[in-house]
């Protein structure tokens, strides 16, 4: 049995610290705020409730797999649903597309639909992303990998130089399309020229397995499995914020923390890896990911009838998730801006025809800034700069023997379905007590 130590309460924590603890070891997590859960969060006022973070998840698979491989089955604690639809497009000549999720006639249905004749083309797009989820998933989501002893085929494409702004450009001469395609990777910060075309496999998820939601509100997820913390006998300690690992004889024996040192001989780092001195120089050419304007409102009265997420294309792109909590006869949506936002969010939803400005009952807003002080760092992890950023994450181990990454940060990446797999890779890697 190790003494496991994991630092960050957010999903990767709680995840990563779940798994270790049943099988065997004696787990600690040490979570900076008074709470855990981080971005898999709720925000609150007036009666209202609003996801902090993440609405949807994609690969259900992951999630199931955590709850059984920590305790009782998703299905006994929660509900998690899919939903018809993955996200709506409005696009600036006003034309719009309601993409399906988990169905490929859906998807060109809806396609011909806004263009006539590319149905097929948006199929053929998804399609290709076929044997890479396979390469993918076998080799460097599912397993851990070696640095420097890849396996041919993963190699040859994590190292490809096609970006996917090149391949949507190649692909799509409909420019709605390629907002579409390019959608997920604006949404979290990114620009398109950076990012490696296979990453599009997003869309290929979003196809295969759909877009799931839990009613009521995602942050149940990590209720459920801050509860199961205290089933698995992990020891909790919240206002706990850890400065830095501590390593004797060339590996890690401990963390230092605002109250102490805490002994180890494993340590999770499951925040961003800048916020420990002894992991910051390892992961110093990278860039985090900011996170976009947010502002969460609680409406009255008769307010437009949204789909679950709409995304308002132009500069600034808006985005508004509609399934928040509101009191009998309101509404509670979140609306994310990017892009060129030189006014209030409202009034920039307003000029696409969507003025709730008389109706809003609450508000709470959240800067970039904000959001990452309140995180430790941001959630969504690491900016993608090019294909050579898949080489500079940290994880599922570090080059610090005894210290391994899991979270936004880490290999394989941000959004709850890649930080549920990081957890995953940091449990083989580990090992059973
Ligand atoms: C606005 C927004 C919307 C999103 N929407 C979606 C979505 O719809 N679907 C989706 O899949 N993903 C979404 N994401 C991404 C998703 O939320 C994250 O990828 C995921 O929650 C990251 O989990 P994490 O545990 O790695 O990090 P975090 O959630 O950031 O957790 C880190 C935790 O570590 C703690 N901590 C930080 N520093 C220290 C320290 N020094 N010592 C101790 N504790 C520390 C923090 O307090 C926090 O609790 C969204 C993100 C944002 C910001």
């Amino acid at each position: 049995m190790a003494r496991v130590v994991v630092v960050g309460g957010g999903y990767a924590g709680l995840a990563t610290a779940g798994r270790l603890a049943k099988t065997g070891h004696d787990v600690t997590l040490l979570e900076r705020s008074e709470a855990l859960g981080g971005a898999l969060g709720s925000v609150s006022a007036e009666g209202y409730t609003w996801d902090a973070g993440p609405s949807t998840t994609l690969l259900p698979a992951v999630l199931r797999d955590l709850f059984r491989k920590t305790g009782r089955p998703l299905e006994r604690e929660l509900d998690l649903v899919p939903l018809e639809t993955v996200r709506t497009h409005r696009f600036i000549d006003g034309t719009e597309l309601a993409l399906p999720g988990g169905s490929r006639s859906a998807q060109l249905r809806a396609v011909e639909e806004l263009a006539p004749g590319q149905g097929q083309g948006w199929l053929d797009h998804v399609a290709a992303y076929t044997d890479d989820w396979e390469v993918l998933r076998r080799h460097y989501l599912e397993e851990p990998w070696e640095r420097g002893a890849l396996p041919r085929e993963l190699g040859s494409l994590l190292d490809s130089r096609e970006t996917l702004h090149r391949r949507l450009r190649r692909t799509f001469k409909d420019e709605r399309l390629r907002d579409v395609a390019a959608h997920p990777f604006v949404a979290d910060g990114h620009e398109t020229r950076n990012v490696p075309a296979w990453m599009g496999l997003v869309a290929y998820l979003e196809q295969r397995f759909g877009a799931w939601t839990v009613p009521g509100g995602m942050a149940r997820i990590g209720e459920v499995l801050a509860a199961r913390m205290l089933t698995r006998g992990v020891d909790v300690r919240l206002g706990t914020r850890v400065e830095d690992v501590v390593v004797r004889g060339g590996r890690a024996v401990a963390v230092r923390t605002d109250h102490g040192e805490v002994d180890a001989d494993v340590v999770v780092c499951a925040i961003d890896p800048r916020r420990l001195p002894t992991l910051a120089g390892l992961v110093e050419r990278t860039m985090p990911a900011i996170p976009p304007v947010v502002c969460h409102v609680g409406l009255t009265g008769d307010v437009p009838d949204l789909p679950h997420e709409l995304v308002l294309h132009g500069d600034p792109v808006l985005v508004v998730r509609t399934g928040g909590q509101a009191p009998e006869g309101g509404a509670a949506w979140t609306i994310h801006g990017r892009g060129r936002l030189a006014e209030d969010l409202l009034r920039a939803l307003a000029r696409h025809r969507i003025d709730v400005r008389a109706q809003v009952v609450t508000r709470i807003d959240r800067s970039p800034r904000d959001l990452v002080e309140a995180w430790g760092g941001s959630p969504l992890g690491v900016l993608w700069q090019g294909r050579s950023t898949v080489h500079r994450r940290l994880g599922p181990d570090t080059p610090v023997p005894g210290v391994y990454a899991a979270g936004a940060h880490s290999t394989p990446g941000s959004g709850l379905p890649f930080v549920g797999l990081s957890a995953a890779l940091v449990a083989q890697r580990v090992g059973p007590a």
